[in-house]
């Protein structure tokens, strides 16, 4: 296959990374998780107590982040911040320093640079639409709400950490909310991009679905 980038937007909890991870396996691309890349803003914006309505005070600071992956694990300037971002409060946290101006601008930049070379498969809510309007597929992937609080609510259980149902779907809903309604680049599916309806599928239909679809635009 040539090199190709692959851009996948969806709503929150809908299983875009967990699918683009096994996407990027079996093509051999590069899973770049820009959900990631806002939480470990939104970390480094409570750590050092910035004010959110100071919008030179947030540039400084995206200014002076460094993200690095290496395989699964997340370091915010040289720290290993995987589990701490993946917390309910920096989720919530994420969905609202993601709206400003300042934090979209510094990451949409490294995103491009990043993807330049092509070989990735990015994942996020802006990425068909902003960061890679010319990717040579175009996903975007949907679930219910209630389909969605009920994998989270199970995957907690799994994992023996306490849930409440009702709370997560509140939450998701909110994040929705938050994501679809800000002012700069809102979550919207791109004309162009291809809806991937996951509500009744297992993983490994979505993942199979998807691949379909891509060998289907680029072979
Ligand atoms: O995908 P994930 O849930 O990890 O993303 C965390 C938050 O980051 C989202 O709620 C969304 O507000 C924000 N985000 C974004 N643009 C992206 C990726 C994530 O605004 N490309």
């Amino acid at each position: 296959m040539k090199k190709i980038n692959i851009a996948v937007d969806g709503t929150s909890g809908v299983g875009k990374s967990s699918v683009c991870d096994r996407i990027a396996e079996t093509l051999q691309l590069t899973h770049l998780d820009t959900g990631a890349m806002y939480r470990c803003v939104a970390l480094y914006l409570k750590e050092q107590n910035t004010d959110l309505e100071d919008l030179e005070a947030v540039e400084k600071a995206v200014n002076d982040i460094r993200i690095r992956f290496d395989n699964d694990i997340v370091f915010l300037n040289d720290k290993d911040v995987s589990k701490v971002i993946r917390t309910n409060e920096i989720s919530m946290m994420a969905s609202k320093t993601s709206a400003l101006a300042p934090v979209r601008k510094r990451l949409v930049g490294l995103q491009q640079e990043v993807t330049a070379e092509k070989g990735y498969i990015v994942d996020g809510r802006d990425i068909c639409t902003v960061v890679l309007p010319d990717a040579d597929v175009k996903i975007f992937m949907s679930a219910t709400p209630e389909a969605r609080a009920d994998r989270r609510y199970k995957e907690y259980i799994s994992k023996g950490i306490e849930a409440d149902y009702e709370t997560i779907l509140k939450d998701i809903n909110q994040r929705d909310y938050q994501d679809s309604h800000r002012a700069i680049s809102p979550l919207v599916k791109a004309e162009d991009a291809i809806e991937v309806d996951t509500s009744s599928l297992t993983i490994d239909e979505v993942v199979q679905t998807i691949l379909d679809i891509i060998h289907k635009k680029v072979d």
